[in-house]
């Protein structure tokens, strides 16, 4: 959808186009057809390439990329391209962070709209982030989500607002290291126009927030000092944008906070800062966050019987995430594995060996978390499904009912990608669900 859209955009200011990808498909042969030179596999770019734009598959170390960059021909994003092309200043406010981004920029929208402002939640939503930036009828701001491979292929965005919600170890494998991924993160921050959002509480964000040009505003799930926003009792405080450091805004109560958890809490205050920034009234902050619906497969409830509760947190894509979630419940029968990209499962493990009562692994990577579960939850009974058909949850449900007893939680947060057995971790979450419904009826 993506590339479809960049195509377009650039043939609109006149540029010649060339696609390529490395299988062909029929979005192809449309965008051949639409006047675009195609390129199936090639072992290089064309000689006279101005600019290359990169989907978020290409890392920087690709072959196609070392003869452009060498070169000193540009690469970039479509965040980038867009940010180049808009053709009007409607201000930008994005979220970055390792997890959280989604849910926290459809809450932003929610808010926005709630605030009586033209917007669009964009990033790995609805429509394309460029389609957007040069609709016709300008958005009065955009709720922009950034993933770290964007950015790392962006260099003059310069946000309204930019909120950073957390920083841990994941796509380690595309960047390199820890210090590119975080360095790929943190310039978003890089202009003193952007408001710099970040949480107080990660104190990697924190160090990056300490040094950023701009106004800086922390938020915490603590009391807030004055410039943060926090949570006082069951409130959400704004003391960031007040006019004295005395005063405080109350922005939403935790018991409005959907989907329920500690993290939801941090990316409402991440989204009640960004709104705030632009303008928006205490009272549309609090209005919007109460009539905020959650995304689906983030910690969605699926079922309950015979006292066990069934929860699909299949986004749980790596530990940090997975780690949110299975704090959340005292007992859990936990199901992980899949492709741990590079990433290490064993602190995850040791953090939650407490709450667990028992695991069920699959997927290509579910060795190490057995492995992981050995050393540091000895006391945890697993169970391992080799299956990698269509019906492999099926298996995967009957050995997490056969492991929960009443009051237990069976959690779906695998730590992993899901590509290894599904098309997506949506698939991934919709089989579990299916499996789960037909373990109930049978
Ligand atoms: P992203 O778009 O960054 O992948 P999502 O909003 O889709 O993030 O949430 C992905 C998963 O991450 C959720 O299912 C939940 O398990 C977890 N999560 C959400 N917010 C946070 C947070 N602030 N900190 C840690 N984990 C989170």
């Amino acid at each position: 959808m993506t590339g479809a859209a960049v195509t377009r955009a650039l043939q609109s200011v006149g540029a010649r186009v060339t696609v390529f990808d490395r299988v062909d498909s029929a979005a192809l042969q449309e965008l051949a057809e639409s006047g675009a030179e195609v390129l199936v596999d090639p072992a290089e770019l064309p000689g006279d390439t101005d600019q290359v734009i990169v989907s978020p598959g290409f890392r920087p170390d690709h072959p196609l990329l070392a003869g452009p960059l060498a070169a000193g021909i540009e690469v970039f994003s479509e965040p980038e391209l867009a940010w180049r092309l808009r053709p009007n200043d409607t201000p930008w406010l994005t979220v970055t962070g390792t997890n959280g981004k989604t849910t926290t920029t459809t809450m932003l929208a929610t808010i926005l709209e709630a605030a009586g402002l033209r917007t669009t939640a964009v990033g790995n939503i609805g429509v394309p982030l460029i389609d957007a930036v040069l609709d016709p009828e300008p958005y009065d701001v955009l709720a922009v989500e950034l993933s770290s491979y964007q950015l790392h292929w962006s260099s003059t965005l310069a946000p309204a607002a930019a909120a950073l919600l957390n920083l841990a170890d994941d796509h380690l494998s595309w960047h390199g290291d820890f210090a590119r991924y975080a360095a790929a993160k943190a310039k978003l921050w890089q202009f003193p126009s952007t408001v710099a959002v970040g949480n107080a509480q990660d104190p990697r964000v924190a160090a990056l927030l300490a040094t950023a040009p701009g106004r800086a505003v922390g938020f915490t799930l603590e009391a807030p000092l004055p410039g943060e926003f926090g949570v006082v009792q069951t409130l959400l405080v704004d003391r960031g944008f007040t006019a004295d450091p005395s005063q405080a805004f109350e922005v939403g109560s935790v018991t409005d906070v959907r989907p329920p958890g500690p993290h939801n809490v941090a990316n409402a205050l991440a989204a009640a800062a960004l709104a705030r920034s632009h303008g928006v009234d205490p009272d549309a902050v609090a209005a919007g966050l109460a009539v905020y619906r959650p995304e689906p497969h983030r910690n969605a409830f699926v079922a309950e019987k015979n006292g066990v509760t069934w929860v699909d947190d299949s986004k749980a894509t790596n530990p940090h995430a997975a780690e949110a979630s299975l704090s959340a419940y005292p007992r859990v029968v936990w199901i992980a594995g899949g492709q741990l990209k590079g990433v290490d499962i064993a602190p995850l493990v040791g953090t939650v060996a407490d709450r667990l009562v028992g695991a069920v692994l699959l997927g290509v990577d579910r060795a190490e978390v057995a492995d992981a579960l050995r050393r540091h939850a000895p006391h945890v009974p697993v169970r391992e499904v080799d299956r990698t058909d269509d019906g492999a949850m099926t298996d995967v449900v009957a050995a997490a009912a056969a492991l929960a007893g009443p009051g237990d939680t069976v959690l779906l947060a695998p730590a992993a990608a899901s590509l290894d057995m599904f098309g997506s971790y949506a698939a991934r979450g919709l089989a579990f669900a299916d499996a789960v419904e037909k373990h109930r009826g049978s």
